[in-house]
């Protein structure tokens, strides 16, 4: 079976499960733990059945809820070396270490966890939940804010004790790591990451293939370039970033610096630059066409479909591409491809 289910697409959360045979991938996990498991049930996608989290990027709207999501389910996480290091730096502002020591300390700390675990085959699970709940991320990068307070402010002794007692907050079941353009298998899918220009260390995209069918996930980008449009042939499901309409964007509330991140070439994909694609390089092959990652401060879904219709319209196989927008706050139906 071969399955496609966005729980959450934009800026604040992005989530996807891919399943194909026996194998079940969650792509990012940028809602907390409990809203993602409260969505893969609303989906009819069962947590407990996942195999793998798969990582984009270290952007707060594709992890937040990682660390515990992947400790919860005991599953190992697949990241981009340099996406890991990022993730780490993020979780542990304040750490005096190098990446090596670190390393180290993580492969002792998981050696100490195994032999507790064998030691005790009971009661585990309500420990670890309340670990990993104080370990949220969030929380984590508040604590940080918090302690990074410039010189002269009031020093917060109480959150500096409570952050040396805590274990390794990014710590994880297991970790794996890949590189883009080196295709590599989870389970029954195959994963080919491919590089995309956005302002995070490492970021990619994905084309999933299990079964015969062909699945490609790409936002967070600036633009096309050609290797991204390389990648995007051949699919039977294409999810793609419509992120903002220009003149919202332009007239929109955001202040200037981040309208110029948001429009760079490592910023975010338009209506226009998508639909620029769907209509001059894409080879409209695809059954599923996904719009994902709209902003809610400046898009309005109906712009995004009708620029991506409009652009639809010139390929000849029409009928075969149905136009899908992905949500923000609530999960699409898993969309089945064989
Ligand atoms: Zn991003
Ligand atoms: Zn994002």
């Amino acid at each position: 079976m071969v399955r496609f289910t966005v729980l959450a697409s934009g800026s604040k959360g992005n989530s996807t499960v891919v399943t194909g045979g026996h194998t079940r991938i969650l792509v990012d996990a940028g809602l907390s733990c409990r809203e993602l498991f409260r969505r893969m049930a609303l989906a009819g996608e069962d947590p407990a059945t996942l195999d793998a989290v798969i990582i984009t990027h270290e952007h707060q709207d594709h992890i937040n809820g990682l660390a515990v999501t992947a400790r919860k389910l005991g599953i190992p996480v697949y990241f981009t070396e340099a996406t890991h290091r990022a993730w780490v730096r993020w979780l542990t502002p304040r750490r005096q270490m190098t990446y090596a020591q670190w390393l180290e300390q993580c492969r002792k700390q998981a050696a100490e966890r195994q032999a507790e675990a064998q030691a005790a085959e009971c009661g585990c699970d309500d420990a670890e939940t309340e670990t990993a709940a104080d370990f949220d991320p969030v929380i984590s990068a508040e604590a940080a804010a918090v302690e990074a307070s410039p010189a002269g402010a009031t020093p917060k002794a109480p959150d500096a004790r409570i952050a040396r007692e805590k274990p390794d907050p990014s710590w994880l079941p297991a970790v794996e790591f890949f590189e883009a353009g080196r295709p590599f298998r989870i389970g029954d899918i195959a994963v080919s990451p491919f590089t995309i220009p956005h302002d995070a260390s490492d970021p990619v995209g994905f084309v999933f293939e299990a079964e015969g069918a062909r699945m490609a996930l790409a936002t967070d980008l600036g633009y096309m370039p050609p290797n991204v449009k390389a990648q995007l042939k051949k699919l039977d499901l294409l999810m793609l970033e419509s992120n903002h309409d220009l003149e919202m964007l332009r007239d929109g509330p955001y202040p200037w610096q981040v309208k110029q991140r948001v429009l760079s070439r490592v910023g975010h994909l338009s209506n226009d630059t998508a639909a620029d694609f769907l209509e001059s390089a894409y080879d409209g092959q695809a059954t599923y066409v996904i719009l994902g990652h709209l902003s809610e401060s400046n898009n309005l879904p109906e712009l995004a479909r009708v620029a991506a219709e409009r652009a639809l319209s010139n390929h000849a196989s029409l009928l075969a591409n149905r136009l899908v927008l992905a949500a923000q706050d609530e999960p699409l139906s898993p969309i089945h491809l064989s």
